[in-house]
């Protein structure tokens, strides 16, 4: 995504103060969240609006805000460190989101250089010592019978000496390495920004914030806030009452299947219900399975459990089959 697109994406004017740009953002943002909105375009625009969002804070970060004390002589003390904002997206499963998690972010970041203002070099009160103060320097032409006068290359024109940057080594920018384990509570949410306060450097005072962005997952769903899982079970497992391995975010977990239900409520291992908040409900539904079409041997099979089962209920004077049947016997002989 290139800058251009990036406006585009969030519907801005490339001329929108950061301010602006955040505003929109969020409002965005609240419009797409998936937790509010339900479309299956949701998903999709939060990724774009969250990466639109982010490339223009990195794209605009540094190039905003130069520093204010590009006159201030050198050594005075400064009243406060600017604040810069390093955008990192942070990518999560769902099951991660669910359980919390730390994450290990490194990474660079350049800043212009707050000794030279982005100049790379420091003007100093002292007179230029190539054309002594003076801003020009004479040349010879014409054999030497004219001389002309040009802006001194050195100084620019303006007669004062200039000395290279020491701390950006004439670069005029300056580059920050960080590395930063971070701890993502339970419950976070695609969407959701955090902010990490971060350390000082060169006068700086950076933090982290950080964009979360959710990964689809191969078997759950955030839905409104519900943990939901669909799951194909044997068809005859399901019958039979059997335990499954249902997967619940942190691994595996065994449940027994009841032929009578299809959905299942895992109480308390679901998605919590707020940051850091008491987990919800997880909730399962069971797709049973049966074969399209059964072999000579499961037929057999079927054939036997059938035969069993219609025997067991003709003798149990309650079950309502076995009822049934004799009920359909006695009218047939009428
Ligand atoms: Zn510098
Ligand atoms: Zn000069």
């Amino acid at each position: 995504m290139d800058t251009t697109d990036a406006y585009k994406e969030l519907g801005l004017d490339p001329g929108v103060d950061d301010a602006q740009l955040k505003a929109k953002w969020r409002r965005l943002v609240s419009r797409w969240h998936p937790d509010r909105n339900r479309t299956s375009e949701a998903l999709l625009r939060i990724q774009r609006i969250n990466k639109a969002y982010h490339h223009l804070c990195q794209h605009r970060n540094g190039a905003l805000d130069p520093p204010q004390d590009a006159s201030r002589p050198a050594g005075q003390t400064q009243a406060k460190p600017e604040k810069q904002v390093v955008v990192r997206e942070v990518r999560l499963s769902i099951d991660e989101a669910s359980l919390g998690c730390i994450r290990v972010l490194r990474g660079k970041f350049t800043h212009v250089c707050r000794t030279c203002a982005g100049k790379g070099q420091r003007v100093l009160a002292q007179a230029c010592k190539g054309c002594k103060g003076s801003g020009a320097i004479r040349r010879a032409a014409l054999f030497g019978w004219l001389w002309t006068e040009e802006a001194c290359q050195d100084c620019g024109g303006d007669g004062r000496q200039r000395e290279h940057c020491q701390p950006c080594d004439g670069k005029g920018e300056r580059s920050v390495k960080y590395h930063h384990s971070v701890r993502l509570p339970a419950g976070v949410r695609a969407g959701d920004v955090l902010t990490v306060p971060g350390a000082q450097h060169d006068g700086l005072d950076f933090s982290l914030e950080i964009h979360v962005v959710f990964e689809p997952h191969p078997f759950f769903v955030l839905q409104e806030g519900q943990l939901r899982c669909e799951m194909p079970v044997d068809g005859f497992a399901w019958a039979a009452n059997r335990w499954v391995d249902v997967p619940v975010p942190g691994g595996l977990q065994q449940m027994r299947l009841n032929r009578h239900a299809l959905v299942y409520r895992l109480r308390g291992q679901g998605f919590p219900l707020e940051p850091r908040g008491p987990r919800g409900d997880y909730l399962v539904t069971v797709v049973p399975t049966f074969p399209e079409a059964e072999d000579a041997q499961q037929q057999k099979l079927i054939d036997r459990l059938i035969e069993a089962s219609t025997r067991a209920a003709d003798a149990d004077p309650n079950s309502p089959l076995g009822q049934w049947r004799a009920s359909l016997k006695a009218w047939n002989k009428h």
